[in-house]
């Protein structure tokens, strides 16, 4: 923090303000599981998954150790291994394309649009002129989702096995249908910082169909089909009891009331911002967003200058995503392809400021937000 600067005031997350919240609804979970002595892959698992299921629309949940594992498995139960070639976004948290990799398949990029979603459109021509494409990982990026019915036909027309990164997109919708349910798998995190937070590392695997969400299940247990019955060199990413039982009974009765705020805010802002400055991302009519997180765009060269001055107020700003990802030098080291370069991505990862979005801000909060976003002049 720089001199002089205020110790941040309007957090980005609220950890302390969760626990407050859920703090007696957890420990009672905690004694449950304990007393239950029963502690992985239990009855505290499937009852999760089935609420989880339900309160997303579809059929099954299989629940794992993380939004990543969440991904690879839900690939390589769809077959995805060494040389396929996966499309993708490269601006996303890394974890979307390092599924890919763990694989040993090969992302392919395509640009995004100027809100920073994958371009659909580029998609098209992409897998027009490469035949060879068979898998496609779209990212409902921010909790915004991308156009379900454009996604469902380039699955269809090409062919293609696709998985939803659906990790900042839970109950978010296009057309009244949920980011998720248009994919063969979705696969979510339920790391702190996400719309259902758990209280350390999980994720999911959602889907509407039997045997795939049967296959994730050994995927997830040592790629076990039965006790002692190995198909599959498989991992070891299962959801625990203690987890699953904090995730149902804490979190997802408040899921629906939390992501209300959050939207609640997302429009405050959107009402409020005016700073011709500072480009607002914009959210489709068709679309209902999660309200993870709130991007806006200034100019690359006034990026950090907007960051100080957030500071300033004492409010805590991010960067989502500071770096495209096949600039992370990881990526030198491993094949991948750019058929049309990522040049919005690229400039995007030098403009986006994220604001603060939670749902425990006041409406004072997010008035003070606004506030200083229209006090702001970029340097000049
Ligand atoms: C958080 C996140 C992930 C990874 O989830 P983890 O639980 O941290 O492994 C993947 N994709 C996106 C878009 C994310 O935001």
């Amino acid at each position: 923090m720089s001199a002089g600067a205020v110790y941040p005031r309007i957090l980005l997350n609220d950890f302390h303000a969760l626990w407050n919240e859920v703090g007696g609804d957890a420990t009672q979970a905690f004694q449950r599981v304990g007393s239950s002595a029963w502690f992985i892959l239990g009855e505290e698992v499937a009852a999760f998954e089935q609420a989880l299921a339900r309160v997303w629309g579809l059929d099954h949940a299989v629940g794992v150790a993380s939004g990543l594992d969440a991904l690879e498995i839900s690939l390589r139960v769809l077959g995805c291994g060494p040389g396929d070639r996966v499309l993708t976004t490269p601006l996303s948290a890394f974890a979307t394309t390092l599924a890919i990799l763990k694989t040993g398949a090969i992302p392919v990029f395509a640009d995004t649009t100027d809100q920073g979603l994958l371009d659909l459109a580029a998609c098209r021509r992409i897998l027009a002129q490469s035949p060879g494409i068979r898998f496609l990982v779209p990212v409902h990026l921010y909790g915004v989702p991308l156009d379900l019915n454009e996604l469902s036909r380039l699955r269809e027309e090409f062919g293609l096995a696709v998985v939803e990164d659906c990790a900042q997109s839970i109950l978010a919708t296009w057309e009244g249908r949920p980011a998720g349910s248009v994919g063969d798998l979705a696969a979510t995190s339920f790391y702190p910082t996400k719309n259902l937070g758990a209280m350390g590392d999980a994720g999911a695997i959602l889907t509407n169909d039997e045997k795939l969400a049967a296959r994730a299940r050994e995927f997830r247990d040592y790629g076990q089909s039965g006790r002692y019955n190995h198909v599959h060199v498989g991992h070891n990413s299962r959801l625990d009891e203690l987890h699953a039982a904090i995730l149902r009974d804490a979190c997802l009765p408040r899921l629906a009331g939390w992501t209300q705020r959050r939207r609640e805010v997302a429009n405050q802002y959107q009402r409020g911002i005016q700073n011709s400055e500072i480009r607002l991302s914009a959210t489709p009519a068709e679309a209902l967003r999660s309200g993870h997180l709130f991007p806006v765009f200034v100019s690359p060269d006034q990026r950090d200058a907007l960051l100080a001055h957030l500071e300033s107020w004492g409010i805590q700003g991010a960067i989502h995503y500071p770096v495209a990802i096949p600039d992370q030098p990881v990526m030198a080291d491993y094949p991948h392809e750019l058929p049309t370069g990522c040049t919005t991505a690229r400039t995007l990862c030098r403009s986006v400021v994220s604001l603060p979005i939670n749902p425990y801000l006041t409406d004072e909060q997010v008035a003070e937000v606004i506030a200083a976003v229209n006090a702001w002049r970029g340097a000049r």
